[in-house]
């Protein structure tokens, strides 16, 4: 007899936002807190930071292996962005599914777009972006962390500017006050709970006939 499907992981969310709102942080503790998702790592032309892996952190490669995976079509999306390029692979994305995990992306705004505009079939995509609570507190963050010059600093600022501006194309927003991530990550928690219980018509498929209801008028 037939049984009401469990749940079938197949969203890919899109996290976005301006550089300084906390979006890794709070990522990592929804992927440690959750393992029904899986985290894409991307490839990035970026220098690594002292505390980054490779493989872990970013898939790290030079100017010339980045544009190669360009002309063979392995991006899903990829952009320019302070002086670097970075871009996720589609693998990254069949990776999650043979695993029978949702996808959490963590992008720029450009990559977020460019996402928007595909047909991601069977899987489907989720819009978050993050806000800080205020633009002098992302400019604390970013001092604060010293991972960039004061000149690649102001480059994010400006970026993070143009990035509010396209709020209007994601579904949800998250705000991230300073020192709470939890707050975020129940947030996110609640939206990935609500997404997996919409209604789709592999759900209806499967319940008419179990409830005996006849759907041929
Ligand atoms: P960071 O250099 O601070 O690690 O990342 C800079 C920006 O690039 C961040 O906003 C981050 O979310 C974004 N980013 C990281 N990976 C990707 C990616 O695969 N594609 C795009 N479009 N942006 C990415």
């Amino acid at each position: 007899m037939a049984k009401i499907p469990l749940y079938k992981p197949d969203l890919v969310i899109i996290i976005s936002g301006p550089s300084g709102s906390g979006k890794s942080t709070v990522i990592d503790a929804l992927c440690k807190a959750d393992d029904t998702l899986r985290e894409s790592v991307s490839v990035t032309t970026r220098k690594p930071r002292p505390n980054e892996v490779d493989g872990v952190d970013y898939h790290f490669r030079s100017k010339s292996e980045f544009k190669k995976h360009i002309q063979q079509g392995s991006f899903l999306e990829w952009a320019e962005y302070g002086g670097n390029l970075y871009g996720t692979l589609k693998s990254e994305i069949v990776a999650a599914r043979e695993a029978r995990k949702d996808a959490i992306l963590e992008i720029e705004v450009k990559g977020a777009l460019q996402i928007k505009s595909q047909d991601l079939s069977p899987a489907r995509s989720l819009f978050i972006f993050f806000i800080p609570p205020s633009f002098a507190t992302l400019e604390k963050r970013l001092r604060r962390r010293k991972t960039e010059s004061e000149t690649e600093r102001n480059k994010r600022l400006a970026i993070a500017k143009s990035e509010i501006l396209e709020i209007k194309h994601f579904n949800y927003w998250i705000s991230n006050p300073e020192n709470a991530p939890q707050h975020a990550v129940q947030q996110i928690q609640a939206i990935i709970t609500a997404e997996r219980s919409r209604i789709d018509t592999q759900l209806i498929e499967v319940i008419t006939p179990l409830l005996g209801v006849d759907t041929s008028d």
